[in-house]
């Protein structure tokens, strides 16, 4: 089957429901079984709120030497890993600020800890991109360099968090001192090419224009096509409340309508998951439109400062997919097999 091309991408945002159902579903049914999902239950850990990149549509940073600013001490993050493991999950997602006082030793440390005291039973996800590229930028070391002292204190996956969208206008216009898109595609290919694996990511529902969701498509199937790093695509929508830029929340369907048009587009990468964290309930429909894949969370505060609910009824959350007829299945985080012992 021949690959859908910007143009045609273009035309499909304006196709009805049933249609853009209809093709993503066939890409979905390449990968996976018609009506199976999975899911995990995870806990992102925020162990610093103190940055320095001041993205307008952020409700959640404090900057340096001002007031409410704080760093996790090792007990801390242990405690509420050992939570999240009580609610029966696995999955650690380490997500802060941009901290100028936190060394790449910090992080190493971090993670060589959890490592240690968890071994195979936690995995986590230690940075996003974008953290890594402000870290190996602070350390004065490569990309490569700066990947390998990750993988060698024990971490496995870097997220591709923080990409929001992946064009320069875009980051010009909300988040001038976080990346250029340039750097975020280098980082993320050392992290490929030292063994570790990764993620894409993508936010809407702020300013952006449908070509440059498109642009965001169109260098993710490209970095996929390059490297096979990615494992998952997972899109949320944007919380207005308490930031800079502020705003207005997108409705349930143009999420889900964008859920199928990623599927259909991103035909090289396994996964496309749906947003529990900012569509609650409504993230669920997102099966029928060509996700796969979701978590339950149990913690955010970057999202949560900007609005997002959490719901703690896991077995409630996991009888709506139900209702709509998936059998749903458990998806434990899989070691990259570069890195199997
Ligand atoms: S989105 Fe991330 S990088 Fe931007 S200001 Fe907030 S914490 Fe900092």
């Amino acid at each position: 089957m021949s690959r859908v091309t910007l143009d045609q991408a273009r035309a499909l945002w304006n196709a009805s429901d049933d249609e853009l159902i209809a093709r993503a579903n066939d890409v979905r049914d390449r990968f996976h079984e018609p009506k199976r999902a999975t899911y995990m239950v995870m806990r992102i850990v925020n162990y610093t709120n103190v940055c320095v990149a001041q993205c307008d549509y952020c409700a959640f940073y404090v900057l340096p030497n001002q007031d409410g600013g704080y760093v996790l001490s090792r007990d801390e993050v242990f405690a509420k890993i050992d939570e999240l493991v009580e609610f029966g999950g696995d999955l650690v997602a380490f997500n802060g600020g941009f901290n100028p006082r936190l060394p790449l030793d910090y992080y190493c440390d971090l993670f060589a800890s959890v490592r240690e005291r968890y071994a195979e039973r936690v995995e986590f996800y230690a940075l996003t991109v974008a953290e890594f590229v402000f870290l190996a930028d602070r350390a004065g070391l490569s990309y490569a360099e700066t990947a390998v002292r990750l993988r060698d204190a024990g971490v496995h996956w870097v997220t591709g968090g923080g990409s929001e969208i992946l064009t320069e206008d875009f980051r010009a216009r909300h988040a001038k001192w976080k990346y250029t898109v340039a750097d975020y595609f280098e980082a993320q290919r050392a992290i490929v090419e030292s063994g570790m694996r990764t993620t894409a990511t993508m936010v809407i529902g702020f300013d952006e224009t449908l070509d440059e969701r498109l642009e965001h498509l169109q260098r993710t199937r490209d970095f996929q096509d390059e490297t096979g790093g990615l494992f998952s695509f997972l899109c949320w929508t944007y919380k207005p409340y308490g930031t800079a830029f502020g705003g207005r929340e997108i409705p349930a369907r143009e999420y889900w309508r964008h859920i199928a048009l990623s599927r259909i587009f991103l035909d090289n990468v396994p996964h496309i998951r749906t947003s529990v964290l900012t569509q609650n309930e409504d993230a669920f429909r997102g099966l029928d439109y060509g996700a796969d894949d979701f978590d339950l969370p149990i913690e955010d505060e970057v999202t949560q400062k900007a609005g997002a609910t959490i719901d703690l009824d896991l077995d409630g959350l996991l009888a709506i997919p139900r209702s709509l007829g998936y059998t749903v299945e458990y998806r434990r985080a899989e070691r990259p097999a570069a890195l199997a012992t």
